[in-house]
């Protein structure tokens, strides 16, 4: 997995002019000239169903095209056709080869994504706030201290990550998307909830957004009556997609300056920042701009799953962890590939998830050891795989809540079966003979509730 940095142009002059290619413009991308005819077909199929979206600056500085069947940043980008079970894939291959329409494709791909599992973690329904009775679209506030916010401006991305999570909102089907543009429902539900410590800007990537849609979002945590918002996270991968973003786009200053007003107010910001493997870390464009948000205050943590394919080596994730404390970043959150879209084709076993953080844990300081993972965002909520140990002859998962839909079941451990397939927190059946994890009556309970609220609603 390891190719000569000279392979890549980072030291090029970065174009600094956004250029996007989508589904329909996948022909006009130069570099695929060279692929296999095979592959820029497979890539076409693929791309309509899943997201497929990816700009010039990727193309030109962050993919080795020389070897880009096995490039970690292609695979991050472009489609692939095991991204699909061969059933799905050989339909939508044959329809396209057949030379339909584009209503008969659309119909097809939209069947397909239903049985891709297209909202993992019943987070449309469970985590949906309310204020007055009125259900708030475009939040979610599932853990006590921190409400998730999506501003309808920043439901894109600069490019799409074929792994995304939330690759069903890229795809156009409205009712699968959810955003908000209600900056009052946002400010009178945290004015309301003095329980909410972090207010946490997600998307798509909120730094889609121009500085003056940031604003309109960001601008009133300075108000005293929000005082108890003491934490801003931003989530974002534009450091890799378009780090241009806070260097050379023209309302970059103005969206420093904004984050530093936010510090100088007393506030702590927390870029969130989606890295998945230490290319991304290299191009002199993002070293300018990880200096830049940090020069304003901001920290920088770092967030991202753990892929078959692009990052299952313990050495790319230490040198990784090491390269951002090098830069001043915080290695956060090591994730376990959630159970949806393509997740069969990046996912890993919990068993060798957790061999992959142990080993790149070991070989880190402790500045680095800050990461906690591998850690898996399910319905009852976040739940680390600690270690695979022998209990009374039984050999077990211990896990842990990082965070639980309640709060009290945060830091209980729990033990699963050993199950070398497992990938999944529902792969996972109680060690010991039980017939229950200790949670499982409650949020069975918590579930029945939503469920009957939603009836009475309707
Ligand atoms: C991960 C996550 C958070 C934040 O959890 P922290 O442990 O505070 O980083 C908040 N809400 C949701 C829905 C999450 O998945
Ligand atoms: S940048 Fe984040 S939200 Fe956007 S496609 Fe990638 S993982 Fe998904």
């Amino acid at each position: 997995m390891n190719y000569p940095v000279s392979a890549r142009r980072h030291d090029a002059i970065p174009n600094s002019k956004f250029k996007v290619y989508t589904q329909k413009q996948i022909g006009q991308i130069s570099q695929l000239d060279v692929l296999p005819e095979q592959l820029k077909f497979d890539i076409q199929v693929v791309a309509n169903i899943l997201p497929f979206r990816v700009n010039q600056y990727v193309l030109d500085h962050l993919i080795d095209w020389d070897n880009a069947e096995t490039d970690p940043i292609f695979i991050l980008t472009f489609p692939q056709r095991e991204m699909l079970a061969p059933i799905w894939f050989n339909r939508m291959a044959d329809l396209v080869k057949s030379g339909a329409n584009q209503e008969s494709i659309q119909a097809l791909a939209k069947k397909i994504r239903q049985r891709l599992n297209p909202h993992p973690a019943g987070q449309m329904e469970l985590n949906v706030p309310k204020l007055d009775n009125r259900k708030l679209a475009g939040m979610q506030h599932k853990y006590r201290e921190t409400v998730l916010f999506f501003p309808s401006q920043g439901q894109v991305c600069h490019s799409y990550c074929t792994f995304c999570f939330r690759w069903a909102q890229f795809v156009g089907d409205k009712s699968l998307r959810f955003s908000s543009a209600e900056t009052d429902d946002l400010y009178a539900y945290l004015k309301q909830h003095k329980e909410v410590s972090d207010l946490l800007l997600t998307g798509g990537d909120p730094m889609v957004m121009k500085t003056h849609h940031l604003k309109k979002y960001l601008e009133f945590l300075t108000h005293p009556s929000v005082q108890h918002v003491q934490t801003v996270r931003i989530g974002s991968k534009a450091l890799t997609y378009w780090p241009h973003r806070f260097v050379t786009d023209e309302d970059a200053d103005d969206l420093l300056r904004l984050l530093e007003k936010l510090v100088k107010a007393g506030k702590h910001v927390a870029f969130m920042a989606h890295f998945n493997h230490w290319h991304e870390l290299e191009p002199n464009m993002t070293r300018r701009a990880i200096k830049r948000i940090r020069n304003t205050g901001v920290e920088i943590r770092c967030q991202g799953p753990l892929l078959a394919r692009i990052n299952d080596d313990p050495a790319v994730w230490s040198r990784m962890w090491r390269e951002q404390v090098r830069l001043g970043l915080i290695p956060y959150y090591m994730f376990v590939e959630r159970d949806t879209g393509a997740h069969r084709y990046f996912e890993v076993s919990l068993v060798k998830a957790l061999q992959i953080y142990q080993q790149a844990f070991q070989s880190v300081s402790g500045l680095a050891r800050t990461v906690r993972g591998p850690s898996m965002s399910a319905s009852p909520g976040k739940v680390q795989v600690q270690a695979v140990t022998e209990i009374c002859g039984e050999k077990v998962f211990m896990l842990r809540f990082l965070q639980g839909r309640n709060e009290n079941w945060t830091q209980q451990p729990f033990f699963a079966r050993f199950d070398e397939k497992a990938t999944w927190l529902n792969d996972l059946r109680p060690a010991f003979g039980e017939e229950q994890f200790f949670f499982e009556e409650e949020y069975m309970q918590i579930l029945a509730n939503s469920h009957a609220e939603k009836l009475l609603s309707n």
